[in-house]
């Protein structure tokens, strides 16, 4: 569980994995693919982050889960890549900026972000080095999340493998 999750952070993942739960229910009847909605009803999280590996997302008692691309969640243990992910998005997120750890003072800002936490042009992008928080914590492995990078055939076959996979369309 994140430290500091209080019961304020717990209704807020709460009502929003509600909500987003009900959008799956009619885009599933739609019969469309709907990976975040799919993480709030199958597995009651808050999606964080996604891609053609799998996605991190938190649930409302504020443990941060790993889903594989076969839709299968495990736990994520501090100091795993994944749960430094999950709260460098929060740290973006309103209400639960407080929840990630501060920058020592001894350590420089991400040369790649600049300190921000995402790439300049688009605030929802994250900094891949620093995973959204501005420093880089050297104790976290980043490739343990995202692996050597993968060419455009293998992602574009992930993805559909990931499709093929989410709940059958009606
Ligand atoms: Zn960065």
């Amino acid at each position: 569980m994140i430290e500091g999750w209080s019961s304020s952070h717990a209704s807020r993942v709460n009502g929003e994995v509600a909500d987003i739960a009900r959008g799956f229910e009619q885009s599933r009847s739609r019969g469309q693919v709907n990976f975040r909605g799919e993480l709030a009803a199958k597995h009651g999280l808050l999606m964080l982050y996604g891609d053609p590996g799998g996605f991190v997302g938190v649930d409302e008692k504020g443990r941060v889960f790993d889903v594989n691309g076969d839709w299968v969640a495990t736990e994520a243990q501090e100091g795993s890549a994944a749960y430094w992910l999950a709260l460098g998005k929060l740290k973006h997120m309103e209400g639960f900026e407080g929840l990630a750890p501060a920058k020592p003072s001894a350590v420089p800002v991400c040369p790649q972000c600049g300190g921000r936490g995402y790439i300049a042009e688009n605030p929802r992008a994250y900094c891949s080095v620093c995973l959204g928080h501005g420093w880089i914590n050297a104790s976290i492995d980043v490739t343990e999340l995202f692996g050597p990078p993968i060419d455009a055939a293998s992602w574009t076959e992930n993805v559909k493998t990931m499709v093929s996979k989410a709940t059958p369309k009606n």
